[in-house]
C-alpha cells in the first residue's frame, strides 16, 4: 500500500508542473491569439468604414475584411449585409451589358455567332480564304466573352485572356463531314487529314496570330490575335468603358 502511494506521489510530483506549464502556456497563447485577432478585426472595420469608390472599389480587400469580421468578431454578418459591404452592385446591375464588338460573318464560319474586335477581322478573312480553298469549315464554339461583373473594373485580368477583348476564337475544324475537336487537333501534325494540318500550319505561319496548341497548357481549339500587354490593357479598358456606358460597338 505504502509503496503504491509513494509511486503515485512520484508521478504527481513529475506531472503537476508539466500540466501547469502546459495549461499556462495554452492560456498565454490563447490570449496572444485573441489580441492578434482583435487587431485584425480593428483593421478590418477600418477598411469597411470607407465608402466604396466606384472607380476603385477595393473589392478583394473588402471581402478579406468581411471574412475577418465573420471569423473573429463572434457576430457573423448575414449574406445581405456581406453583399452591401463588399460593393454596391446596384451601380452595375442596372447597366445593360452590350456586346462592344461587332458580329463577324464569313462563308466558312459556322457554329455560334462570332463576335470579335475589328482588329481581328482581317486575319479571319485570310483564314476564311484559306479554309474555302481547302474545303474546311470553321465551327466557332466561343469568341468574345465578358468577365463577370465583379471583375469588370479590374485594370487587366490576371490571365489577359484574348477572349475578353475580342481577340480570340475557339473553333472545331470541320472537314469532309468530320469535326476535329480539341482532342483530335492536339495530335497535330499527326493523325489529321492534310487540309486540316495545312489549316493549322496557316495559323502558325501568320505572324499576327497565335495558336493555342503552342501554349504551355495546350489549347488547340484557340486562335488568337497577338497583342502586347500595353495594347491589351488599352483595349480592355475601352471594352469595359463600352460595356459600362452602353456605348455602340467599336466599329
Ligand atoms: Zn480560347
Amino acid at each position: 500500500m505504502e509503496k503504491q502511494k509513494l509511486w503515485i506521489n512520484g508521478i504527481a510530483v513529475i506531472l503537476i508542473p508539466i500540466v501547469v506549464a502546459w495549461v499556462s502556456n495554452t492560456f498565454a497563447s490563447a490570449i496572444k491569439q485573441n489580441e492578434v485577432q482583435g487587431q485584425f478585426v480593428e483593421i478590418a472595420i477600418d477598411i469597411l468604414k470607407e465608402t466604396p469608390d466606384e472607380d476603385n472599389p477595393k473589392e478583394n480587400l473588402r471581402k478579406w475584411a468581411i471574412n475577418i469580421v465573420n471569423k473573429y468578431s463572434g457576430v457573423p454578418l448575414d449574406s445581405a449585409t456581406t453583399k452591401e459591404l463588399t460593393y454596391d452592385f446596384s451601380l452595375l446591375a442596372n447597366k445593360t451589358i452590350t456586346i462592344p464588338v461587332p458580329e463577324y460573318q464569313n462563308s466558312q464560319f459556322i457554329g455560334k455567332k462570332t463576335y470579335v474586335h475589328p482588329n481581328f477581322s482581317e486575319s479571319l478573312d485570310r483564314l476564311n480564304d484559306f479554309a474555302q480553298g481547302s474545303g474546311i469549315e470553321i465551327y466557332v464554339t466561343s469568341s468574345f466573352r465578358t468577365s463577370s461583373n465583379s471583375q469588370i473594373r479590374q485594370i487587366s485580368p490576371a490571365t489577359r485572356s484574348r477572349h475578353l477583348i475580342g481577340y480570340a476564337i475557339d473553333v472545331n475544324v470541320k472537314y469532309a463531314d468530320k469535326f476535329y475537336n480539341s482532342r483530335l487537333l492536339s495530335k497535330y501534325p499527326n493523325d489529321l487529314p492534310d487540309p486540316v494540318v495545312e489549316f493549322i500550319q496557316h495559323i502558325i505561319d501568320n505572324p499576327l496570330l497565335e495558336w493555342g496548341g503552342h501554349f504551355n497548357v495546350k489549347d488547340p481549339v484557340h486562335i488568337g490575335l497577338i497583342a502586347t500587354e500595353e495594347e491589351y490593357d488599352k483595349i480592355y479598358l475601352e471594352m469595359v468603358d463600352g460595356i459600362l456606358t452602353d456605348s455602340k460597338p467599336i466599329q
